[in-house]
């Protein structure tokens, strides 16, 4: 806290000299993510036998990764679980039964633009249509982001739903990622969710402090201390390996910011389906001030069906993992039914 103050305090003259349009550094680095197939394979050392997949893939699903996670990947090696996460293959096209553009039928939940009401007590914002990462795996991959990336006119048709429903005491920023919003329109939203009465809680569900950590920054910590409601964050972290003294020193600030955090993983084939994996992973998260809160496994997306693991081993592998984690280190396996009124545990 004292650095931070003292970091404002030398900042004025400076400030009031930048052009509106100066990005911070972490818009930077989402600016300058890898978006090129064969880049993203040159870079990793990994021969031209995947460029054909990686562009096949990239044709039906963009390609985006960051500096900061791409750091994090063992370069020569395809079977990294976070080269997996992010590396487009030939597989994506594959056609399987069941694998569809909304598996959460998620349209028919949108009451206003950019506004998702299907749990009691609680809806879902979209507040970004971006993502800083590309996961392959991505339920929303086909997403129709156009349709829900609101102007601030129609975020007021979405706070008036939210006025007029005094059962809802929870707003969960989501997306794409929320995060990749800019700092001045994430203040603008949660100053008209503050004066919401019957609101308590602002959950966030984001992947970019964990793949961009310099996300964390006094303007978000700004505008999210200056909240009255109470603060959730839920991160996306597959692996252990994704979490380096960047992602810890992020979360620290979150933590002295008051700011609750929670962890959802997705289980996903050759990434995290093993008990040594999912342990390695509630453990990493724990150093980081991180709990373990939802295990999904994979919603039938198409072009995804190779990430998924079958329910059967799924559930043999949290009861192993039951063995050798202590309970609050124990994530809930569950899955997205649509219509159902909560996450259905399996
Ligand atoms: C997952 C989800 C939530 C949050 O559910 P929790 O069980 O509270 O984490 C809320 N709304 C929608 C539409 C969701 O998909
Ligand atoms: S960060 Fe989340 S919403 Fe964005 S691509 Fe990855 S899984 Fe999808």
């Amino acid at each position: 806290m004292i650095t931070r103050s003292s970091a404002l305090l030398q900042r004025p003259g400076r400030e009031e000299a930048q052009p509106l349009s100066i990005q911070s550094r972490w818009q930077t680095q989402l600016a300058r993510a890898i978006r090129d197939p064969r880049e993203l394979c040159r870079r990793l050392g990994l021969d031209e036998a995947w460029w054909v997949g990686a562009e096949r893939g990239h044709a039906l699903f963009e390609v985006r990764v960051p500096e900061a996670y791409l750091a994090r990947i063992r370069p020569g090696d395809p079977s990294d679980p976070l080269l997996r996460q992010v590396l487009p293959l030939a597989e994506e096209e594959l056609v399987a039964p069941g694998y569809v553009a909304d598996p959460l039928a998620e349209a028919e939940h949108a009451p206003a633009p950019g506004l998702i009401h299907k749990y009691a007590g609680r809806v879902l914002l979209i507040a970004s249509p971006a993502c800083a990462v590309n996961c392959r795996y991505c339920f929303r991959r086909h997403f129709p982001y156009e349709e829900n990336a609101p102007s601030r006119a129609q975020w007021e048709a979405s706070l008036e739903h939210l006025r007029e429903d005094a059962s809802i005491h929870e707003a969960i920023l989501s997306g794409g990622d929320p995060l990749a919003a800019s700092d001045r329109q994430l203040a603008w939203l949660v100053e008209r969710l503050d004066a919401v009465p019957h609101l308590r809680r602002l959950r966030i569900h984001t992947r970019l402090p964990v793949v961009i950590p310099e996300r964390i920054d006094d303007a978000l910590l700004g505008w999210l201390s200056a909240s009255r409601l109470q603060k959730v964050m839920v991160l996306h972290i597959n692996h252990a390996h994704e979490i380096d003294e960047a992602v810890i020193a992020a979360c620290r600030r979150l933590k002295d910011a008051g700011v609750t955090l929670l962890n959802q993983s997705v289980l996903l084939r050759e990434v995290n389906d093993s008990v040594e994996a999912l342990a390695a992973l509630s453990e990493r998260l724990f150093e980081a001030g991180i709990l373990p809160y939802y295990l999904h496994v994979l919603d039938p997306v198409a072009g995804a069906a190779h990430f998924d693991v079958p329910d059967d081993e799924a559930r043999e592998l949290v009861a192993g993992l039951r063995e050798v984690l202590p309970g609050f280190l124990m994530p809930r396996l569950v899955r997205e039914i649509p219509g159902e009124a909560s996450k259905t545990p399996l």
